[in-house]
């Protein structure tokens, strides 16, 4: 439902509570976090309010990180649960994913899945991407590349952001038929299901199109089609005021 990723210097985990708590207008079941620090991938998840995953991370040891993604869930494939809440991890706990839409031939990605021997977590739609894009990173490297190669397997509607531990300042995104924009701000960039999610931090906004992938990293931003080929994406400046 809502969704947002970060890349920078801040504390992401900031961010990214900050992005997600401007999301909660659009309704959500659950939500939860992945951020990448010192070559692992910390989630913390929960069914409930925001303010429930904050007690969950006031649990936790929450390390240094600068790379995150977060979302709010609304069910659609499997009941509002901890289990069921994103992010969703590939087998080996290397990647995580974030979904806003339905996966339509998750059922048949499954059971290729689970005759594989990848016993699944969740009851949702989503996990199928996170075992698959686990499965593809590997072989491929590049987590752009094995991004698209996932796509390429899905069917339905969707807004991905993934982050993995072998690329700590990366987070990627790719969507169809569901929204994606990022913000570019200085040394640092975000991403959202809608620009609420970065408007503290910068008006300058990148909407993505139908099919197309983008990378961010401190570095910069990059667009792709699902093709391969590259692409700007629409720049425009977001021309609403908000108070803090
Ligand atoms: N279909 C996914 C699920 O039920 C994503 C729902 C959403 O867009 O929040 O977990």
């Amino acid at each position: 439902c809502g969704i947002v990723g970060y890349v920078g210097k801040q504390n992401t985990v900031d961010v990214v509570i900050d992005g997600l708590r401007r999301l909660e207008y659009r309704g959500y079941d659950s939500s939860g976090i992945a951020m990448v620090a010192d070559g692992a991938i910390v989630c913390a998840k929960k069914a409930g309010k925001l303010a429930n995953l904050e007690s969950e991370l006031d649990t936790m040891q929450v390390p240094e990180a600068t790379t995150g993604i977060g979302h709010t869930r609304w069910a659609t494939h499997g009941m509002p649960s901890d289990r069921n809440a994103h992010p969703h991890t590939s087998k080996d706990g290397s990647v995580a994913i974030i979904h806003n839409g339905i996966i339509e031939n998750f059922a048949q990605l499954r059971t290729e899945l689970e005759n594989d021997g990848i016993e699944f977590a969740s009851d949702t739609d989503t996990e199928v991407v996170a075992h698959l894009l686990g499965r593809i990173l590997p072989a491929v490297g590049d987590l752009t590349e094995a991004m698209r190669a996932t796509c390429e397997r899905l069917e339905g509607a969707f807004t991905l952001l993934a982050v993995s531990k072998d690329h700590p300042d990366t987070v990627v995104g790719a969507r169809r038929n569901s929204p994606l924009v990022v913000g570019v701000g200085e040394n640092e960039y975000f991403m959202g299901s809608d620009v609420s999610a970065f408007i503290a931090h910068t008006k300058d906004a990148i909407e993505l199109g139908q099919d197309q992938i983008v990378t961010i990293t401190p570095q910069g931003v990059s667009v792709t089609n699902f093709d391969g080929t590259p692409s700007q994406g629409r720049a425009f400046q977001v021309d609403w005021d908000i108070t803090a």
